[in-house]
Order: structure tokens, then sequence, then C-alpha cells
């Protein structure tokens, strides 16, 4: 069958939750891709922030062999060594005291949240406690996800959602103020806002709500699910401005492409909210998910990911810097390390397009905005032939 065959099927088979591009890829090397008929593409997407060590990285494939040939699922009920040692390897990057292993980023959303309740139920054992969330937020899919999602667009159809969220406007202090009250148990945030349109958190609105958090006893909840593992130049996003949460959330670049999430907290939140009988998972780190993370953290050190990230981001800056400068229809820049954002001034479905055509993938932010997300090993040379692709397509 030809590529045009397999996407009939695809429509007659698979439900129609998303409208794909016209492309059935085939395999990756290192940050390009293939479709079925052969044809190359330079990869700016990375499945969504995933492939951050890009694509058949022969360590982490071995690593993943291997463990397939001892065994990829026992049951929580038992211990595993791939995912103790995945946990104490987060734990020394994060600073994070515990660690709970999901297959998803909604999943780890989900648990963050039950440990935010559960410790403001421990405290007073009333259950009317209150979130508050962003406006413009993302955070997954599932029920509880999808209640702090700030987009009533994805929320409409599925009322109602789980009650007593708030929403205020992300860098906006007196919004949150606005909002708080005793009844308040967390507050949760992307570091850096990911589909909602790459707005990064600013370092004075996440210490003005940090000392918030700490002086009423409200937990900080950090969703790092996109923005996190090593995509603006630190292992994560907060840790730049060592604005540390209570609980963090984090998924995609975490297994590279094995799906995994987790959801990890302070000792102090560990001491008090979630306890045995109260949330579990089937798969939820697994061997195979826990050998992917493993390999994953230990690729991270050995080919200096951080390092990459920070030199080539300041150059991909500079390079869509220059396009803001010489193309009309592009408003600004805005993004961290390697999760930018192009805001331009009509729709970008069109450039989009055109760039798959030529070879190049990107993809949108909201209707008006370009993402690029690419794996965390580009060098400056992708960085050219991105923008050379993307100038044709402007
Ligand atoms: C992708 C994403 C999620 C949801 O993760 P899934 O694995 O798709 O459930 C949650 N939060 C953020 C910030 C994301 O980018």
């Amino acid at each position: 069958m030809n590529m045009q065959e397999y996407i009939e099927e695809a429509e007659q088979v698979l439900l129609h939750t998303y409208n794909r591009y016209q492309v059935v890829f085939e395999k990756g090397d290192g940050v390009y891709l293939y479709d079925i008929e052969g044809k190359k593409y330079l990869d700016f997407v990375s499945g969504i922030a995933v492939f951050a060590l890009g694509y058949q990285n022969r360590e982490y494939n071995d690593a993943l062999k291997a463990q397939i040939d001892k065994i990829i699922h026992t049951s929580n009920y038992y211990y595993n060594v791939p995912a103790i040692e995945a946990a104490k390897k987060l734990k020394e990057i994060s600073g994070m005291d515990r660690v709970f292993f999901t297959n998803s980023g909604a999943e780890a959303i989900e648990g963050a949240i039950k440990a935010a309740r559960k410790y403001a139920y421990l405290k007073d054992g009333s259950t009317d406690h209150e979130i508050i969330a962003m406006n413009h937020s993302f955070h997954g899919r599932t029920f509880g996800a999808l209640s702090v999602t700030g987009n009533p667009h994805y929320r409409e159809a599925f009322e109602p959602m789980i009650g007593n969220i708030r929403f205020a406007d992300l860098n906006d202090f007196d919004s949150v103020l606005a909002n708080v009250n005793k009844k308040t148990c967390a507050i949760l945030f992307e570091t850096v806002q990911g589909e909602g349109g790459i707005y990064p958190a600013t370092e004075d609105f996440m210490k003005k709500v940090k000392a918030l958090c700490e002086e009423r006893d409200i937990l900080l909840i950090l969703d790092e699910i996109q923005c996190g593992m090593g995509r603006t130049g630190s292992m994560f996003a907060w840790q730049r401005f060592g604005v540390k949460p209570d609980i963090m959330t984090t998924a995609k670049a975490l297994g590279c492409g094995v799906p995994v999430g987790a959801f990890l907290m302070t000792e102090k939140v560990g001491q008090h909210s979630l306890t045995a009988g109260d949330h579990g998972t089937t798969y939820g780190g697994n061997p195979l998910a826990g050998a992917a993370i493993c390999k994953v953290l230990e690729l991270f050190e050995k080919e200096h990911v951080l390092d990459n990230v920070r030199e080539v981001s300041a150059y991909l800056e500079e390079q869509l810097d220059l396009l803001v400068k010489e193309y009309d229809v592009i408003e600004l820049r805005r993004g961290a390390g390697l999760m930018q954002g192009l805001v331009c001034k009509e729709p970008v479905a069109d450039i989009i397009n055109k760039a798959m055509e030529k070879g190049l993938i990107l993809i949108n932010a909201g209707s008006n905005i370009i993402r690029f997300l690419p794996a965390l090993i580009i060098t400056r040379q992708h960085v050219d032939e991105m923008i050379a692709v993307l100038k044709e397509c402007l």
C-alpha cells in the first residue's frame, strides 16, 4: 500500500480525535524522520518534546532490548531494580524526595492533584479544598487534568469537571492573590506553558507564588512535563530560578519514547499525603520504563546534553530573532532554551504544511504560533538547515 492508501485506511479504523498531517512515518535516525515512501524530514518537534536524545540512540536501544530479554512487567506489589535505580536518579537530579511512576503526563497530574487534596485533608479533615490553576494552561485530557486546564474549549463538552478549581493568570501575581482563600490547597502551573502558547513563568512571579505558598502552607505544584528534562537548559525549568516546588510532574522526554511519567514530592508532602491504598497503577514504574529512565538520565550526563541545549538554544534564539526582524508576519519570539515559539499575526497552518512538503517538521501552539521543540542533541548546522527551509515557507 502507498502512503495515501494507509491514510485512507487509518481514517476508517481510528477514532478521529486528531486532524493529522498527511504523512505516515516509518523510522527515525538522529534528528531526521523518514516516511514510508522514503522521504526524509528534519524534525523540529521530536514527538512533542519526547525524543530528547534523537532517534536510534544505540545505547538507549540496546538497554531497552536487554531489559526486554529479562522482564518488562512485574506488578507494583513487588519491587524491581530498574524502578529503584530510576527513582534514585530522579531524586538526585531534582532534589525532590519521593517518586511515583505513571504511564503518562496526565496521570502524573492526576496523582499530583490527589496528593495535594490528601495533604490538605489530613490537616483539617475538610473536603472542599480549592486548587488555583492558570489560564492558557494545558495539563492533559483525563478529568482531573482537564479540570485544571485553563482553556474552556477543551473542557466544555465534558462538563462537569472536578470541582473547586479557580483560574488565575500566569505572571500576574495579583490575580493569584485574588483567588487565594482559606480553602486553597495548591497552586499549579507549567514552569513554561507549552500548548497554551510558550509562555515562560517569570522569576519574579515564581518567587512571589513560592513565598505565598510557604506563608500559608499551600502546595506549589509545577508541571514540568513539556518544559522539564533539560529542555530549557537546566534539568528542570524551575531550577533556573531555584524555586523548588512541593510537587512536580514530569513525563514526555523522561522515557524518550517509552511511555512514562512521574510525580515527585518533598519529604514533607510524602509523609503527609498518599499512603498505602490511596493510589496505584498496574504498569507505572515497570522494569522496562525504569530501564528507559535510567539510560536516558545516564546519557544526558554522558553526552553533555544540558551544555548542548544552552549553547545551541542561544544560537536558535539569535536566528529566530533575525526572522522576527526580517518578516512582517512574525510579531515576536518567546520561549526558553529549546522550547521556542514564533508568534505570528495570522494562522500558521499554511506555513507548517509548506514546511512539511519541503521536509521540515514544525508544529503550532495555538493557531498563530509556530513551536520549536527539537531533540536536545541538535547542532547549529541543524538550526541553519531549519531556518533556510522556514524562510522559503514564510
Ligand atoms: C503533554 C502534556 C501533558 C499531558 O501529558 P500526556 O502524556 O499527553 O498525558 C500535561 N502537561 C503538559 C505541560 C504537557 O505538555
